[in-house]
């Protein structure tokens, strides 16, 4: 076989993404440049609202097309005008978004809150700077995360789901653990934006507290810093809000200036990004949709490439990140097939190289509690984030493939 010729194949094109929508976004912020509400604004509620509506509309209207879901959102929008309704605070980014959303349960102080070894560190972080302690606990052998008993202690008052990935937990065991054992459901959402599990329930819609980052890279991104936290339960809502307000009061979404009603802090959505989010909104599910045929091109392309385990191309609604894991005679190699393909100009990442319970920062801090995490950790050392993403065109997917045919060639000479 002729070795493939080299073409450059981008992890994330957020200027490609920029130029399909460049006139609507600058007349979007002209707008509000033009309206001068940089903040706490009715773009920033707008945005709330219709976010609100589409992550919790009807599991029934298990729709693909993106304008009947934005049709819904608009309708909801219409027809339960009434503020109060909304169940989306915009914050300043993901990671205080998860630390508001902890702080608005009010757990006690030193509450122990159940995470994954294989997730961001943010997760950890914002347990800590919450004031509660992680405990960090190893994820399967495919790096899916299944509560167990035995990672509950008698101060665990909440668990984090993550929906790393993309890839939605089982949901439905992670509510009857929440229950049995009395915890609270936080679901990490900030890689599953739109993602729907087995009964079609959208991500963020079934914990007690979801918190979002929009981030430029996460498949719903801003221009800058964003984030959310969402929940069924307005009390949460309402907490929420005040606590990215510096504890104002609110009533009825408005701000009573100066009437602190708690310690909180500041962050906010500004309105220049919800205006750039409720308008990349349109195209989340499009989007979203490119992204599962790339997958499942990688999955005719990569899988009978006995070197690599790549996902199940099927079992996803939604992704974000596409990970492999090296194994068999690969299993010690993935650095040197990064290196193999960065030399074919393939962008890669790795989603996370190490584990949390790994990281000094952490493993020695006094109230993080660490469960030993093999599968975290070796998990850790075998996979690959490849490319996926609106910019990528199949042939490009095809490309990397011929590069990992390449590569098996180094793993075994005499073929
Ligand atoms: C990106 C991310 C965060 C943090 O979001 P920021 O907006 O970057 O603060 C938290 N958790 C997960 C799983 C993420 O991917």
């Amino acid at each position: 076989m002729q070795t493939p010729h080299k073409q450059k194949v981008a992890f994330l094109d957020l200027k490609a993404q920029f130029s399909d929508i460049q006139k609507e976004v600058l007349q979007g912020v002209q707008e509000v440049c033009e309206s001068a509400e940089f903040v706490l604004g009715s773009e920033t509620n707008a945005f709330e609202q219709a976010f609100s509506a589409y992550i919790f509309q009807d599991p029934e209207s298990n729709s693909d097309s993106a304008s009947a879901d934005l049709e819904q959102a608009l309708m909801q929008r219409i027809f339960t005008q009434s503020a109060e309704s909304t169940k989306c605070v915009g914050v300043g980014n993901g990671t205080d978004a998860l630390e508001i959303a902890i702080t608005a349960l009010e757990l006690e102080p030193k509450s122990e809150i159940i995470i994954p070894a294989n997730t961001y560190f943010a997760c950890a972080e914002a347990v800590l700077n919450a004031g509660m302690k992680p405990v960090i606990v190893d994820c399967e052998e495919d790096g899916s995360f299944c509560p167990k008993d035995s990672m509950v202690s008698a101060r665990t008052r909440a668990i984090l789901c993550v929906h790393l990935y993309g890839v939605v937990q089982n949901l439905s065991a992670f509510e009857e653990f929440a229950m049995t054992h009395n915890l609270r459901l936080i679901e990490d959402c900030a890689q599953a934006h739109g993602a729907r599990d087995e009964l079609g329930r959208m991500a963020g819609s079934v914990g007690d507290v979801a918190c979002f980052s929009f981030y430029p890279g996460k498949n719903l991104g801003c221009y800058g810093d964003g984030g959310a936290v969402l929940s069924k339960h307005p009390e949460i809502v309402q907490k929420a809000r005040e606590i990215a307000n510096h504890g104002q009061k609110f009533s009825n979404l408005i701000c009573e200036k100066n009437n602190h009603i708690r310690l909180g802090r500041n962050s906010r959505l500004d309105s220049i990004q919800a205006k750039i989010l409720h308008i990349k909104l349109e195209s989340l599910e499009r989007h979203n949709a490119h992204r599962a045929r790339c997958a499942r091109v990688y999955g005719n392309e990569l899988s009978h490439l006995d070197f690599l385990k790549i996902p199940d191309v099927f079992s996803q609604s939604v992704w974000h990140l596409f990970v492999i894991e090296c194994c068999g005679a690969a299993s010690q190699k993935r650095d040197s097939l990064l290196e193999f393909l960065k030399e074919y100009s393939i962008e890669c990442g790795v989603h996370y190289p190490y584990a949390l319970s790994e990281i000094p920062a952490l493993a020695n801090h006094p109230d993080v509690i660490i469960h030993e995490s093999p599968n975290a950790q070796s998990r850790a050392r075998r996979i690959i984030s490849l490319p996926i993403g609106e910019h990528l065109d199949f042939s490009q997917i095809e490309y990397i493939a011929q590069v990992m045919k390449e590569f098996a060639k180094t793993l075994q000479p005499d073929l």
